[in-house]
């Protein structure tokens, strides 16, 4: 609206800083023909190629980057909803979904999106703290995929955003190699470029570049309601502490790495799975391990 055109400028500052994050990230903007446009209106949506911003966004210090440190732990990041539709030029409208029951295809990863950008300004830790933020706007009452065929959106489509950029933060860290992640994530919207998509394709694609079969970690984060628990059980024994510990899963088979670290230490690896295992831990209590809950989506149950 030209009554807002004055608090535009400090807008083309971000839009670039995110072009370049996100075509780093995911590659080209895939609608050069059409330009850039962000429009202001009653609300927010990401149409291709004229983003629709809502409109709060353009009014006078609203969401403005004063140029402080936002307080990530808040949730707080300015310019949030530019970033968020702007993603969706990536994850959405050049790669789509088939079915409106995986629009965690486009949520999950415009809202992971928003991360990567704090990763890109800040960093990797200040992004983990952005992600951690999230969990308690998490509901875990429905699966984060809906229903087929019947053009179902959850009631409460939270979910999508928030749980499925969680899910997504773990997959990086179970894959454990950035070079791989970040060659997965840009390899998505080049090798399905103006396509539409299903979650069974993502799932393969990450199978293929990783060797690894990501289909109970996909079922436990994507098809069900509840998230993994660690249980742990410590047993003090003269020789020393062990603990042990197992996946309560839904997922048959379900079987994630994760990992710890004692006081500052460097950090472990644990292969839990739905047997008990042991780990011998010598003097060091329970309450010394630091299970890397940010890096890793899953609860703790110690009996
Ligand atoms: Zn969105």
């Amino acid at each position: 609206m030209d009554y807002h055109l004055e608090n535009v400028p400090s807008k083309f500052v971000t839009t670039e800083k995110a072009l370049n994050t996100f075509e780093k990230y995911f590659g080209p903007y895939p609608f050069p023909g059409d330009g850039i446009k962000f429009l202001e209106t009653p609300h927010a949506m990401e149409h291709q190629s004229a983003v629709a911003l809502g409109f709060e966004y353009f009014q006078n210090g609203e969401n403005e980057d004063t140029g402080t440190k936002p307080d990530f732990a808040a949730g707080e990041l300015p310019d949030q909803i530019l970033l968020h539709e702007f993603a969706h030029e990536w994850w959405g409208n050049s790669v789509s979904c088939t079915d409106n029951a995986e629009l965690w295809i486009h949520e999950a990863f415009a809202t992971y999106a928003e991360a990567l950008f704090i990763e890109e300004q800040y960093s990797y830790e200040e992004a983990l703290v952005y992600l951690n933020a999230m969990k308690p706007s998490v509901s875990n009452k429905q699966p984060v995929i809906g229903h087929f065929g019947v053009n179902h959106v959850h009631y409460n489509i939270w979910d999508m955003y928030v749980k499925g950029a969680l899910f997504l933060n773990t997959l990086r860290h179970v894959i454990d190699n950035d070079s791989l992640w970040f060659g997965i994530i840009k390899g998505i919207p080049q090798d399905f470029k103006y396509q539409s998509i299903n979650t069974h394709q993502i799932l393969e694609y990450f199978n293929q570049r990783t060797g690894t079969n990501f289909t109970p970690l996909f079922d436990q984060y994507l098809r069900l309601t509840e998230i993994p628990i660690l249980e742990i059980q410590m047993k003090e024994k003269p020789s020393g502490n062990i603990l042990q510990y197992r996946w309560k899963a839904n997922t048959e088979d379900f079987a994630m790495p994760i990992t710890y670290q004692i006081a500052s230490g460097e950090k472990k690896w644990i292969s839990p799975n739905s047997d008990w295992q042991k780990l011998e831990l010598g003097s060091t209590q329970v309450e010394d391990l630091d299970f890397h809950t940010d890096r890793f989506y899953f609860k703790i149950e110690k009996d």
